[in-house]
């Protein structure tokens, strides 16, 4: 297929639509495929060569849309200096200015082909609720083709553990926000700060994501301390851990014990092998590290993960274009989470294939394998939504 390549499917006269010569994620045989009424009527052989390989919808579950696109001149030596980084172009910012470059993150990333995002909305002590209210004002204005989901996100400053801390908040969800989210590696008390945000979670009955262990300390690594936590309080499946990059550096057997732990609390672990392979181990050496989670280990043991962009041409990441097909290959070689299914499943919500009956939405990318598609990252992709094929970006 060429980039120029015409619009996939046909439509019947009754309405249905026909996509001719898809395949699957880690499958070759070729299938034509009926919808109506929204639904998948059929899959049936094809017979001929494929042209498209067929995905869920993307989920980029991990992003930080109000700071995208602000690359500052300065690159970061590490994490604590990009959080200084980013202080500095958010002394500037307004809630427009967040509302603007949220916006410009959600339309690069469908443009990419992504219906879902979740962002971290900052707050701290002098942000207040700005770029929450400028985030969830973007996802309004998106809400017709991308499913924008905020995270109230106590970013340094923020501290979940203290009474202030909390009611900014418990703000940020009155306002609408959807997660409760935080860095505890930033507060005085990680125990306490995870205390504080899963007490608040029980409070308010709204789930919660945590940026935790994004360094490779083992000593410093609290990815047990949440998980026991978790399961005190009856969170299980309520409660998202990002970054867990420290897990990898534990030993063994400490690694399979917290491992196990994660999973029997249900918690989701969200890999960001792009932002980790860049910022962690780095100093004026080359990094030796790679900084991520331990992502084969944690789907061995059952535990839902998913991978996603993280930072966005900012302060901490100066480059990328929010495409989830480039995390996957980011996946592979950070993670050798190279099992086409695997994959898929990380980048499109922990979903892979499709069945008869299904009402659902699709990706459609030109490519014969997920291998070819990986390679060319093709500039065209379709999106199948309700019966319905439009080109991502329109
Ligand atoms: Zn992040």
């Amino acid at each position: 297929m060429t980039a120029d390549a015409a619009k996939p499917g046909s439509v019947g006269e009754d309405g249905s639509l026909e996509l001719r010569n898809v395949v699957f994620a880690g499958s070759n045989e070729v299938f034509n495929i009926r919808i109506e009424d929204g639904h998948i009527a059929a899959i049936s052989p094809s017979g001929d060569a494929a042209e498209y390989l067929c995905i869920p919808p993307l989920a980029d579950l991990h992003v930080h849309a109000n700071r995208a696109f602000t690359r500052p001149e300065l690159r970061p030596r590490g994490l604590e200096d990009a959080v200084r980084n980013v202080a500095r172009v958010f002394d500037a910012f307004s809630e427009e200015d967040y509302r603007r470059h949220a916006g410009l993150l959600i339309g690069a990333a469908y443009r990419h082909g992504t219906t879902r995002i979740r962002t971290h909305a900052d707050i701290d002590a002098s942000l207040e609720l700005e770029a929450v209210a400028g985030s969830l004002r973007a996802g309004e204005e998106w809400s017709d083709r991308v499913d924008v989901q905020v995270v109230a996100f106590a970013a340094s400053n923020c501290d979940p553990a203290t009474a202030d801390g909390r009611e900014v908040l418990r703000s940020a969800i009155r306002l609408g926000a959807h997660y409760l989210g935080a860095a505890p590696a930033f507060c005085a008390d990680q125990a306490a700060s995870i205390d504080g945000i899963l007490d608040l979670a029980l409070e308010l009955s709204v789930p919660v994501d945590l940026h935790l262990d994004e360094h490779l300390d083992p000593r410093r690594c609290f990815s047990e301390y949440l998980a026991s936590a978790v399961i005190e309080r009856g969170l299980e499946g309520r409660v998202t851990l990002s970054h867990a990059c420290a897990v990898s550096s534990l030993t063994k057997g400490d690694r399979s014990r917290v491992i196990d732990k994660l999973a029997e609390a249900e918690i989701t672990v969200i890999a960001l092998p792009r932002t980790n392979l860049y910022l962690q181990d780095a100093g004026e050496h080359t990094p030796t590290l790679r900084g991520i989670a331990p992502v084969r280990e944690m789907v061995a043991a059952g535990i839902q993960v998913r991978l996603a962009s993280d930072n966005v041409q900012d302060a901490f990441y100066p480059y990328g274009d929010a495409d989830l097909l480039g995390v996957a290959m980011d996946g592979i070689l950070a993670a050798r989470l190279d099992e086409p299914r695997a994959l898929v499943f990380a980048v499109c919500d922990g979903r892979h294939a499709f069945s008869e009956g299904d009402s659902v939405d699709m990706v459609l990318l030109p490519g014969t394998r997920f291998d070819d598609v990986l390679a060319d990252l093709p500039a065209q992709r379709w999106l199948v939504r309700s019966g319905v094929v439009t080109r991502a970006g329109d």
